[in-house]
């Protein structure tokens, strides 16, 4: 045998790997052995594989599968190194995900052993509307707003219009007087398989792509439920600060994520209208749990309204309108004034204490 061949034992020892770890790899084509001893199929690894076989066994470590541990290994160090930061980018934000979840589940369990009586009722005043904008021959949007519940969704494809109103009538259901009774989070998720499989039904043998996003908001009375898939957003204006509390679901904000992409490429990436995820029965649907105050401004957009108006304009209009019909119809005619390339929705809600009558 080569002086630089180690037996498997020995490199296994040699890389803190074991001999079976070894054994899968070589069978996963991960780490071939250098060579294998055509007699006895002892398998014989060079010195200089070591390296490799510690990458691989640190990928393993950090949760990345194994196809893709392949992809990394096959690339020069640069390109791995881009492949590893793309896949932790992921991984954080599918984690930021299920945190948003974990947390909206903490707050349902512990708001079920506080009596309603503890809680400040709040109330929303709100307003809707949506519009064609100046380019596109029909306004595929729907926007909702009703004392519980807040909502847009944008159609696309040829069947976008009855897609995106199909989803908002399937959410209405939750837009009773009363306050939600029972677990928000159970609610919500069957309105919206109630919303997804209405839209199925709609675009069903459409034969062309075409769905909906959703964003929405369900008030509890003290607490702002959000269900959001797709590029719509959704804001809150708070002490002055505008915040986006919506991550955009769309494959350059995945590249941008991922480090592939600078935010000031992707404004005139071929593929910007992209999405990654919309309301289709495979999709899983972001959930989180906004505590509302006295005084807070919340926005739903489509994306007809932020892709052309910049964030410091949108935060400028909704705090110098006094009321929120006035948002919407400053920040609808913003869209317009910058060509209206899209239609254009907006819901603006603000959360008051209730009047005394
Ligand atoms: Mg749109």
């Amino acid at each position: 045998m080569r002086e630089d061949m180690l037996t498997i034992g020995a490199f296994a020892k040699a890389g803190r790997l074991s001999p079976k770890a070894l054994r899968l790899y070589d069978e996963l084509d991960l780490l071939k052995p250098g060579r294998v001893d055509p007699d006895t199929g002892y398998r014989y690894y060079a010195v200089a594989q070591l390296e490799q076989a510690r990458l691989v066994a640190w990928l393993r470590r950090l949760g990345m599968p194994l196809a893709r541990i392949r992809q990394v290994c096959a690339l020069r160090p640069a390109d791995a190194a881009r492949e590893i930061r793309a896949y932790w980018a992921r991984v954080e934000t599918e984690t930021a995900a299920r945190r948003d979840l974990a947390e909206f589940l903490v707050e349902e369990l512990s708001a079920a052993s506080v009596s309603r009586k503890d809680t400040t009722m709040l109330e929303l005043r709100y307003c809707a509307h949506s519009d064609r904008g100046l380019v596109r021959p029909a306004n595929q949007d729907t926007a909702y707003a009703g004392s519980r519940l807040l909502a847009v969704a944008d159609g696309f494809g040829p069947t976008g219009r009855p897609a995106s109103s199909a989803a908002i009538n399937a959410l209405r259901i939750l837009d009773t007087s009363e306050a939600p009774t029972g677990n928000v989070l159970n609610l919500l998720d069957d309105a919206v398989r109630g919303a997804t499989d209405a839209v199925h039904d709609v675009v069903d043998g459409d034969g062309e792509d075409a769905g909906t996003t959703l964003t929405a908001l369900l008030w509890t009375g003290s607490r702002l439920a959000l269900v959001h898939i797709g590029d719509s957003r959704a804001y809150v204006l708070r002490g002055g600060g505008l915040f986006r509390i919506t991550d955009d679901h769309t494959v350059v904000q995945s590249m941008i994520d991922e480090g592939r992409l600078t935010p000031e490429e992707a404004a005139t990436h071929p593929q910007r209208m992209l999405l990654l995820k919309a309301l289709t029965p495979a999709a899983t649907p972001d959930l989180r749990l906004q505590d509302a105050e006295p005084g807070d401004r919340y926005l739903l957009c489509s994306d007809g309204l932020c892709r052309v108006v910049p964030d410091p304009r949108i935060r400028h209009l909704l705090t110098s309108a006094p009321t929120p019909d006035s948002a919407v119809h400053a920040l609808i005619a913003a869209a317009n004034e910058a060509g209206g390339p899209d239609n254009v929705s907006c819901v603006v809600a603000d959360v008051v204490e209730p009047t005394m009558s």
